[in-house]
């Protein structure tokens, strides 16, 4: 992954070099690569075995059951839910980065990290999802940030997949964070804070993928995907950046 994908003429490359140094997403250092070699190393994908609903990491050295007890309990209104990657160390600054200092072009850096969960998981590579969907922010915060990662994120995945990205989602409330909740009060805080705009909603049973930057409890997605199902999606899975556990 370069950080400038479109050849430029070697000369030229030494001197936007020499004026914007490529940095490591995660540590600073100069890097060509979105992490440099030490970050990457840090990085935790997630793999098998996992749940296969939710995407909840297991212990390896655990038996366990192909689905977690919260999946068993309540099944998810998606089909499978995966994340790049653990929520920690170069990957985390990353994500704050790209959040909260206005680094939109990291979603191009970060994008193709998507795309690698997608082709390494069993479900999602045979899933050709007919639209990407976003998470989207209240337009509160929307305006206050700017931009909404998960749509740059997604714009950028469907760019490389050729697959369009559609805004079905609109979130009625800022709702607080879910930290320190329960699963029922996440359930509960999220209920009914995201419409669709119908307008934009033209293919009855169409599957998607939604897109977030990081999955905390599954509650956002989960009522993401509801929403969708109740207005009449097919099959939908969810991929994010990141996983809190
Ligand atoms: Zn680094
Ligand atoms: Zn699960």
């Amino acid at each position: 992954m370069k950080s400038r994908p479109f050849a430029l003429h070697p000369a030229l490359n030494v001197f936007l070099d020499a004026l914007f140094p490529p940095r490591c997403a995660g540590c600073f250092e100069w890097s060509r690569d979105v992490f440099c070699a030490r970050c990457t190393t840090e990085l935790r994908p997630i793999g098998a075995p996992q749940c296969e609903m939710c995407g909840a990491p297991f212990d390896p050295l655990a038996y366990s059951a192909p689905i977690c007890a919260e999946c068993r309990d309540k099944t998810p209104p998606f089909l499978a839910a995966r994340s790049a990657f653990h929520f920690e160390g170069p990957l985390r600054v990353a994500i704050h980065r790209f959040k909260y200092q206005e680094k939109t072009a990291l979603a191009g850096r970060l994008a193709p990290f998507l795309a690698q969960a997608i082709a390494r998981d069993a479900i999602l590579s045979d899933f050709s999802p007919q639209a990407l969907v976003p998470v989207p922010l209240h337009r509160a915060r929307h305006k206050k940030r700017g931009f909404n990662q998960s749509l740059l994120l997604a714009r950028e995945l469907g760019a490389s997949l050729g697959v369009p990205v559609a805004e079905l989602l609109k979130r009625t409330r800022d709702t607080p964070p879910q930290v320190g909740l329960n699963r029922k009060q996440r359930a509960e805080n999220v209920r009914g804070a995201f419409i669709l705009d119908a307008a934009r909603f033209e293919q009855n049973g169409a599957r998607i993928l939604l897109i977030d930057d990081v999955f905390t409890t599954g509650a956002t997605l989960r009522e993401c995907a509801r929403s969708l199902k109740i207005a009449g999606a097919g099959e939908i899975c969810a991929l994010t950046l990141a996983r809190l556990n």
